[in-house]
């Protein structure tokens, strides 16, 4: 039915797997003459000519082949209502449903491109808007024709598209954001998570306005503390680096009523946020802020002596490339070293890595080689990752990013 790509003798293996990318290597010949303009949909054969899936076809892309579908299918509404429908079911078996007022939950992400069938495609939802963001040029391709199903399926408020990403660039495509369709988000907009009220902003915040990958560690960090911490005592304090618009350290407060909160980022637009997600939550007296670089900022509180009860490490991603990789563990050492020295014995570090090159296992490592030269131990009490919308495709372990560690520190 379309173009049609022909893979060499083995690698038809991870796809019959279901792994759901193609590299240039792969591929034996074709059966097009002219070249393919970048993101056309594209049938993949194996070796013996039988049909094993159709995608989209990229020449500039080390992956040349992004798969959609593993049965001979048009990519065309039909195509697109019936994934995100799919999509939407498991939100729902998650307890996540779109634009319904009472849920303890109205941000969340309901499509999480590769594990979703959809790959180069992020729709997140906040309260009556959905938000897109589009990586690959075959995804850019269909845009128009998403943004239309997206809109008939959920009927929100407005689709904002925020494709400000630098990943985009591999694929030939320039950033680009802005209204899709319907009215345009509110520069401030509240949704609640696990019934928090949190104000985002859509269209100038980080990501798509917010993390919600945190979510569900966020609520385990409020669990724990709730008893870990003698709350008859004296009043205890936490540091929250890289903290955003607050969430780890909103939850925290929320969670114990004599915690005191620092909350530290480099970005002072996001420390604003941050102090009115306390203020909604009558919070304001157990935050202060401050606007700084998180390595420096956390020399000098050493330098002074200063220790807390707890600190969440959330730091951005430092290894976006290979390349990097050394660099990265260098910094995520440094960041947690630092951190164990300001924690007071018995407290607790939360701390994570979103770079997806830093597997489990080393970024374990990497902490414990911190813990060593802090001349400080502890106890892991629990794994973190993902909250359990942005899911992981058991075939395609290479979706999984965000990885973290509680630890008890001795
Ligand atoms: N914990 C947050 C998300 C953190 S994202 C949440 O749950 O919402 C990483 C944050 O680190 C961003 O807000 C970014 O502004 C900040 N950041 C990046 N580099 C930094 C640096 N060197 N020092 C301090 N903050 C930094």
């Amino acid at each position: 039915m379309y173009p049609k790509i022909f893979l060499k003798q083995g690698k038809e293996k991870p796809v019959r797997a279901r792994h759901p990318w193609i590299f240039s290597g792969a591929i034996a010949k074709t059966d097009f003459n002219e070249p393919l303009s970048s993101g056309e949909i594209v049938d993949v054969y194996a070796p013996d000519k039988t049909f094993l899936a159709c995608g989209y076809y990229n020449s500039q892309s080390q992956i040349t082949v992004r798969i959609l579908t593993y049965k001979p299918e048009p990519i065309d509404a039909n195509f697109f209502a019936n994934r995100i429908s799919q999509a939407l079911n498991l939100r729902t078996q998650l307890g996540l449903n779109f634009n319904q007022q009472r849920s303890s939950t109205t941000a969340f992400r309901i499509i999480n491109a590769e594990a979703d069938l959809l790959p180069g495609l992020i729709v997140d939802a906040y309260g009556s808007f959905l938000v897109v963001q589009i990586l690959t040029a075959g995804m850019e391709r269909l845009k128009s024709l998403l943004v239309k199903v997206l809109d008939e399926l959920l009927h929100p408020e407005g689709i904002y598209e925020r494709s400000d990403v630098e990943v985009r660039s591999k694929e030939g495509l320039t950033e680009s954001t802005g209204l899709l369709c319907g009215h345009l988000p509110p520069p401030r907009l509240v949704v609640y998570e696990n019934h928090i009220p949190l104000s985002v902003d859509i269209r100038q915040g980080q990501k798509t306005g917010f993390y919600l990958d945190q979510r569900e560690n966020r609520q385990t960090l409020a669990r724990i503390i709730s008893s870990y911490f003698d709350t008859s005592t004296s009043p205890f304090t936490a540091l929250n680096v890289f903290s955003y618009t607050g969430g780890f350290g909103v939850y925290a407060a929320k969670a114990c009523p004599n915690l005191h909160v620092l909350n530290l980022d480099a970005s002072p637009e996001a420390l604003e946020l941050a102090q009115e997600n306390f203020n909604l939550n009558n919070l304001s007296q157990q935050a202060s802020y401050q606007v700084g670089d998180a390595f420096h900022r956390l020399r000098t509180m050493r330098d002074q002596g200063k220790c807390f009860d707890l600190i969440i490490l959330d730091p951005p991603k430092f290894a976006p490339t290979k390349h990097q990789l050394v660099a990265a563990c260098r910094g995520y050492k440094d960041i947690n070293l630092l951190g164990f020295k300001l924690l007071k014995a018995g407290g607790l570090l939360m701390t994570f890595s979103c770079s997806g090159l830093i597997d489990t296992s080393l970024f374990q490592k990497v902490v414990f080689d911190a813990a060593h030269d802090a001349q400080r131990s502890g106890k892991i009490l629990a794994k973190l990752g993902h909250a359990p919308d942005h899911p992981l495709l058991l075939s395609f372990p290479e979706g999984e990013y965000l990885k973290g560690l509680l630890i008890s520190v001795e």
